[in-house]
């Protein structure tokens, strides 16, 4: 109660008036979650304070754009508590616990603490046990048996019901499974995330040009899949959609960010396939995913599991590509099916491959499904947008 009082005070000291907020991630890692988080940090800029719970690109960026930052060290065992179940979990209570209490010491002179992932927030509401101010969840993850273990979603959905001033969603499928799971629906605020659509329309043609050029890819359809390596991201789903379109070319961009080396084993050994030689491209991870987008023809997205949002749909379209996405989770919300893209169900390779087929062959299906896809990102995703109801949802 005494919490609410406290940010509706701010409200009244002035529309204009910004909470200092403490952002807190677990992770340093430039997953989709940072980068979303990574854009709401700038505009709250060096009144706010960003503190990790480990060291990495999320940290430098953040220091070359000014914004003060601090780490807190977690050990590996507690980072990669997620899936992993009760013992695990149990035994990383201490360290938790002196997580809390750094989260407590940094967070005195903030008005609210903004927790940017499940780690995060289960540290922050401990946080809040020890006296420091409210906290809001950011709850940008499908709390699935797939992610999280029983105990993890729990844990977190009776701390988020008995700590939480507000549970912001990425989309009304987190929302939905938050409330599945226990969580109270009064909580929710959907917020999708929000875009800058200038990189998107300002990447030439030139420059896209340029990409294939250097890729040695000429005049043959161009499909990109942008993201993490991962199982359930799906990468193999899209070489097996292509092993049968012997004249389409792939650009794989993105990394193993969690360490899914045995994954990324398995895709090259498929792409050693004779089928599939020399039209896979690995690109790593990349900063320039406008142009990038901009050099391919098709955009796909191939999670096997319901995705919590899916930025990459949304930069897709904004890129004005025809944009295919798996049929689940935050891409139904993201997707009118043949107008704003294409869907197909996730994980059917065969189903995948008819869709890119019938985009190659109808060139102004892609155009209308671009254009219109175009327009709906910029209408419902645009940044000024998504912060005004980022705002509303934390007063
Ligand atoms: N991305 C990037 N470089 C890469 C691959 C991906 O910057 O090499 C970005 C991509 O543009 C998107 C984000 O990573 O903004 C991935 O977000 P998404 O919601 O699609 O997936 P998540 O990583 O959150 O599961």
């Amino acid at each position: 109660m005494t919490q609410n009082i406290k940010i509706g005070s701010l409200q009244k000291q002035g529309a204009k008036k910004q909470p200092k907020i403490l952002f807190v991630d677990h992770t340093a890692v430039l997953g989709g979650a940072e980068l979303s988080l990574l854009d709401l940090v700038t505009v709250y800029g060096n009144q706010s304070e960003v503190l990790l719970f480990s060291d990495g690109a999320l940290k430098k960026t953040l220091a070359s754009r000014g914004i003060p930052v601090a780490i807190a060290k977690a050990s590996s065992e507690t980072l990669n508590l997620r899936s992993s179940g009760g013992i695990k979990a149990i035994k990383s209570l201490p360290e938790l616990w002196w997580l809390a209490g750094q989260i407590r010491q940094k967070a005195q002179n903030f008005d609210l603490i903004h927790a940017n992932s499940q780690k995060a927030f289960v540290t922050a509401a401990l946080a809040t046990l020890r006296g420091s101010p409210p906290v809001v969840w950011h709850l940008r993850d499908i709390l699935t048996a797939r992610h999280f273990s029983r105990l993890n979603r729990s844990i977190a959905i009776f701390l988020a019901n008995q700590f939480a001033t507000r549970v912001i969603v990425n989309s009304q499928a987190t929302g939905k499974a938050f409330v599945a799971a226990g969580g109270k629906p009064e909580l929710v605020r959907v917020v999708y995330n929000g875009f800058h659509s200038e990189p998107f329309e300002t990447a030439s043609l030139e420059q896209a040009q340029k990409i294939r050029t250097q890729l040695n890819i000429h005049d043959v359809p161009l499909v990109g899949l942008f993201s993490r390596l991962s199982p359930w991201k799906g990468q193999h789903i899209l070489l097996s959609a292509i092993k049968q379109l012997p004249q389409v070319h792939i650009i794989l961009v993105g990394d193993a960010l969690f360490g899914e080396q045995e994954y990324v084993s398995y895709l090259k050994t498929l792409a050693d396939e004779p089928e599939l030689q020399g039209r896979v491209h690995w690109l790593g991870f990349r900063n320039d995913i406008p142009p990038l987008m901009k050099a391919c023809d098709i955009i796909v997205h191939t999670s096997t599991e319901p995705e919590p949002f899916g930025r990459v749909i949304v930069e897709g379209q904004l890129a004005q590509r025809p944009v295919i996405a798996a049929a689940a989770g935050g891409a139904l919300e993201l997707i009118e099916p043949e107008k704003t893209g294409l869907l197909f169900p996730p994980g059917d390779y065969n189903a995948l491959k008819i869709q890119i087929e019938k985009l190659i062959s109808d060139r102004a299906l892609g155009s209308f499904l671009a254009q219109q896809g175009y327009i709906s990102a910029k209408t419902n995703f645009s940044w000024g947008t998504i912060l005004d109801s980022f705002q509303k949802a934390i007063s």
